[in-house]
């Protein structure tokens, strides 16, 4: 498992896994889609609304043709700001086929987090619903919108359905400059990395394709088609685009989509599809455990084989609770990282032969994939059992930020290392646990909060002279963003003015929870802000007031 060399490398105990290298990811995922013409792709749990296979075929072509005609070329970016819907795996999968790039946000994005984004990732058009279509409008790009008809009220935007019928009768080609290449952008999803703000994240067909073989090296043939998930985290993440919709597609499975969450309708879908595969967050782990309304349901009819929990840590307490609750649902928990295209480690299919790792292990290292652990001070690779900075290498490290030369050199190195910001460790069975994060990064329930950019938006408010923002745990959400304020002399306002002002500038789920006014901000000598230190004096704070 440990390469020889003077550096201690790690590699996955399986063996490699093959990659095809001419193939674009809507292939990839929709080949041998003819076999499975009749078989649901999609189905919204709320409405029923439902795509076979070959309406995904048929529609991604479709889309693909019209989004052509309407001017979009190679490396043009669409900004795709909806909900999880049936056709969101059509839409991603359609701008990829023309030689686009999908970039999603959330539909909860403040309006000048929307403009930071489609500006940044200069994109040319936007698909959204009629829900979210006033927030785009100002910004005078094209809006496709998705909508059932009741887009006619709506001046301006192009209905989706009309175009996929439209498309039907245009004569244009996908040529010329169609051919797409493994090498081209197919995402652009935005990350802030370990440090500063959000920055677009640089996805080939090549990373995405090369981390599906990875993640799907545990799925045996008696799993295809088989499969029925659940499609409830969000879409515009990494973790759904890519580990739910795309995996899913590429072993003819069926996918359960939930476009917002409440306990009841989770459960309810998951008994009524028939859902055999659930990739959560945490917080959703502790309603399972916690909230009063699962006794409600009879578990007993749970189809459930396996929940997968990632992006954020699991509380080890939790994965018992839930254990002993759910007799015979395997948890899986999962690490990986927008920057690696997705899910970097995991567990094995015990019918497989493969092993599951140890209890709160994040998983081993996959196929295919590099490991190290640096001391993050000197850089130096560090043995088994001892605590250093993650770096992964491999076929699905991001080509780098877009536009940001400065912040991918400091994320990859010269040898092809993604640093990761984790901390964490192998043991001696190859298993690896997260032991803490040293980016800058919060995330509330899974989700990315950057401090950098809350710090900015705190320092706009003319009655701040100083502010950071810190994660604070919570048992809920994981973390919350909390900040310390400083006042210009004379400010006048109350902590509680600092949260308003905040809230009013930014989707709900940055919203800092907890301010607290300082007299100054601890910096290191070369000015950055020490996070830890104010962690634990806030801390300190909170429990002795
Ligand atoms: P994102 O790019 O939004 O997927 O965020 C990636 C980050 O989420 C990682 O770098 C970790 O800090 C965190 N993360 C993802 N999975 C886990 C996990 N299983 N346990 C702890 N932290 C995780």
């Amino acid at each position: 498992m440990e390469a020889a060399g003077d550096q201690h490398i790690f590699r996955s105990e399986y063996p490699a896994v093959p990659v095809p290298d001419n193939v674009t990811l809507p292939e990839f995922v929709l080949q041998d889609a003819e076999l499975y013409a009749e078989k649901v792709a999609f189905v919204d749990a709320f409405t029923g609304k439902s795509y076979t296979y070959s309406d995904v075929v048929r529609d991604t072509r479709r889309f693909a043709k019209a989004l052509r005609s309407l001017g979009l070329r190679k490396k043009h970016v669409v900004v795709v700001m909806l909900p999880n819907v049936a056709e969101y795996g059509i839409v991603a999968l359609g701008i990829m086929a023309a030689g686009g790039v999908f970039s999603g946000i959330n539909p909860a994005s403040h309006p000048s987090e929307i403009k930071k984004q489609v500006e940044a990732a200069d994109a040319k058009l936007i698909v959204t619903d009629d829900v979210n279509y006033e927030k785009v409008k100002p910004l005078q790009l094209p809006v496709i919108v998705l909508s059932d008809a009741s887009a006619a009220h709506l001046e301006g935007p192009i209905n989706f359905h009309d175009l996929l019928t439209a498309a039907d009768r245009a004569t244009t080609s996908l040529l010329p400059d169609h051919h797409v290449s493994q090498d081209d952008l197919c995402a652009l999803p935005f990350s802030s990395g370990t440090t500063g703000t959000s920055k677009g994240v640089m996805l080939s067909h090549a990373n995405v394709v090369a981390n599906l073989c990875s993640t799907l090296f545990s799925v045996g043939p008696e799993l295809i088609g088989q499969v029925t998930t659940l499609g409830l985290i969000p879409f515009f993440h990494i973790y759904g685009i890519t580990g739910i919709c795309c995996a899913t597609l590429r072993n003819k499975g069926k996918v359960v989509v939930m476009g917002r969450y409440d306990l009841r309708t989770f459960l309810n879908a998951l008994i009524a599809h028939e859902v055999t595969f659930a990739p959560v967050v945490p917080p959703i782990i502790l309603a399972l455990v916690k909230n009063p309304i699962v006794e409600e349901f009879d578990l007993k009819r749970l189809k459930l084989a396996a929940v997968m929990t990632a992006a954020a840590p699991l509380a080890p307490e939790l994965l018992t609770a839930f254990e002993s609750k759910f007799p015979g649902v395997q948890v899986q928990e999962a690490y990986g990282l927008t920057e690696h295209s997705c899910i970097t480690l995991s567990h094995g299919n015990p019918a497989k032969g493969q092993r599951i790792a140890k209890k709160n292990s994040v998983g081993f290292i996959l196929p295919n994939l590099e490991v190290k652990f640096i001391d993050p001070e000197t850089g130096v690779s560090l043995p088994k059992n001892t605590h250093g900075e993650i770096c992964v290498r491999s076929k699905c490290v991001m080509m780098g930020y877009f536009n940001n030369e400065d912040e991918t050199t400091r994320t990859i190195d010269k040898e092809g290392w993604l640093h990761t910001g984790d901390i964490g460790y192998i043991d001696d069975d190859g298993d690896i646990f997260i032991v803490d994060r040293i980016k800058e990064l919060i995330k509330y329930k899974g989700f990315q909060v950057a401090p950098a950019e809350l710090e900015a938006i705190l320092l706009t408010h003319p009655s701040v002279d100083d502010a950071a923002v810190v994660p604070l745990p919570d048992e809920e959400a994981g973390e919350v963003p909390a900040a310390w304020v400083v006042k210009v002399k004379g400010g006048k306002e109350s902590e509680e003015d600092m949260v308003k002002f905040v809230a009013s500038n930014v989707a709900h789920y940055k919203k800092v929870r907890v301010v607290q006014f300082v007299e100054s901000i601890p910096k290191s000598p070369s000015g950055k802000i020490m996070r830890r230190l104010i962690k634990d004096q806030m801390l300190q704070r909170i429990r002795s007031s």
